[in-house]
């Protein structure tokens, strides 16, 4: 017997006939002999549509008051979820974040988990009930509902899985498990086993959007074993036990593995940045600061940064990215501040895209960027900026060529599915 956590996102749970077929895996997981928490998502398009009702009602929203409207979308689906499994004869009940409690910060709108108390939830679940947790929804010290950013489901799923010590954290999504790239720009993309933890944050802090951010982190910290797979499966389908899906797992957990691997694990492209020149800047001390200052400040993340070496006048031109959504703020702080800076121009650019190769083999081979610049040079591909960490190598390149140089990188990194 294991204990499993089970999470369910918005388009499993879009409609009573798809939350039925959910119901009925949840079952069959029971019934395979485990104790088994489920967290959902609200309907798919429910949180949108709510935040549309708090803009209309008043464009400057309270948070708190926000948070109350979003966070009953998850209410409404974890109901119907232990009222569809009672119907199919399980005993089954909904745990709603405050009566747990879920304890998070007072942050609304991306309230931070702080304190599980699961000694209720593990009660219920040892009674062989199944126990049905809305995702996305906390309560704050002064007892007020909050809610932990869009996406935040999969973050109370890793938190519930933490708390009940579980043996696995099934994520039920859309997607059948992680590919090494968008299989809708490489149809030979192929789907990973197993993941790590960190290849995985890099991945998906890079625009691969199967699990929010910060659930990969509390999975990392807790040790939690998490496993992406698809919930539009029929009966006749490989049961979760087998894991048909993708697992993230530790390095150490990965090594024990005798897996094949290739050196590049996966392969992202995030057209959601944007680039600033600002020319002429004084080659001085002092100066660059002046520039990076304001934008932490206005947290505004600022990712690639090239600093061209001064020429004999004393000037250089400094170039960076910031995401796109934030261009337009990043551009008014700088020109406020152009005589202070003492810059000459500044240019800015939406249309170029950042491609990541990701992989942890990368800690212990050479040779994993100069096989990418080539292989972008071959194709007449232009890199503006370069960055790079331990396991991953990022270059800027204009938007138009994204797809091509996904898909040659792919072929170059070995990592292209047998034909
Ligand atoms: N329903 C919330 C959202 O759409 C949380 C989630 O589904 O993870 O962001
Ligand atoms: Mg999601």
């Amino acid at each position: 017997m294991a204990r499993i956590v089970m999470k369910f996102g918005g388009t499993s749970m879009a409609g009573t006939e798809r939350i039925r077929r959910v119901a009925g895996i949840v079952k069959r997981q029971q019934e395979a002999g485990h104790e088994v928490a489920v967290v959902v998502s609200a309907m798919a398009g429910e949180t949108d549509r709510l935040v549309n009702f708090c803009r209309e009602a008043n464009a400057l929203y309270d948070p708190a008051e926000y948070d109350v409207v979003v966070a009953s979308g998850e209410q409404v689906t974890s109901g119907l979820l232990a009222l569809t499994l009672q119907a199919m004869g399980c005993k089954a009940r909904s745990w709603l974040g405050w009566q747990l409690p879920i304890k998070t910060d007072d942050a609304h709108a991306k309230a931070r988990i702080e304190d599980f108390d699961s000694e209720a939830l593990l009660a219920s679940m040892a009674a062989g009930e199944i126990a049905v947790i809305p995702g996305f929804q906390g309560v704050s010290p002064d007892n007020r509902i909050t809610t932990l950013g869009r996406g935040g489901s999969d973050t109370s799923a890793v938190a519930v899985a933490a708390a009940v010590k579980a043996d696995r954290c099934d994520i039920y999504t859309d997607v059948d498990g992680v590919y090494t790239t968008d299989p809708r720009i490489v149809a030979k993309a192929r789907k990973l086993p197993l993941v790590t933890y960190e290849e995985m944050l890099e991945l998906a802090s890079v625009g691969s959007k199967v699990l929010q951010t910060r659930s990969v982190s509390l999975a990392m910290k807790e040790n939690v074993r998490v496993q992406v797979l698809s919930s539009f499966i029929d009966e006749n389908a490989p049961a979760a036990d087998t894991l048909p899906g993708t697992m993230i797992v530790s390095d150490e957990e990965l090594e024990g593995s005798d897996m094949e691997r290739q050196l590049i694990t996966g392969i992202a492209a995030d057209k959601n940045e944007a680039k600033v020149t600002l020319t002429r800047v004084p080659d001085r001390p002092g100066a660059v600061a002046a520039i990076f200052a304001p934008l932490a400040e206005s947290n505004i993340n600022v990712d690639m940064i090239i600093q061209n070496v001064a020429k004999d006048k004393g000037e250089t031109d400094v170039t960076f990215t910031v995401p796109q959504a934030d261009l337009v703020r990043a551009q008014s702080l700088l020109e406020e501040r152009k005589e202070a800076i003492g810059y000459y121009r500044m240019i800015a650019d939406s249309n170029v895209a950042k491609i990541s190769v990701v992989g942890v083999g990368m800690r212990s081979h050479a040779g994993v960027a100069s096989t990418m610049f080539k292989t972008l040079a071959d194709r007449g591909i232009n890199i503006i900026a370069i960055s790079t960490s331990e396991i991953k190598v990022s270059v800027l390149i204009d938007t138009d060529e994204t797809e091509l140089a996904v898909r040659v990188l792919h072929t170059a990194y070995g990592l292209d599915a047998a034909a």
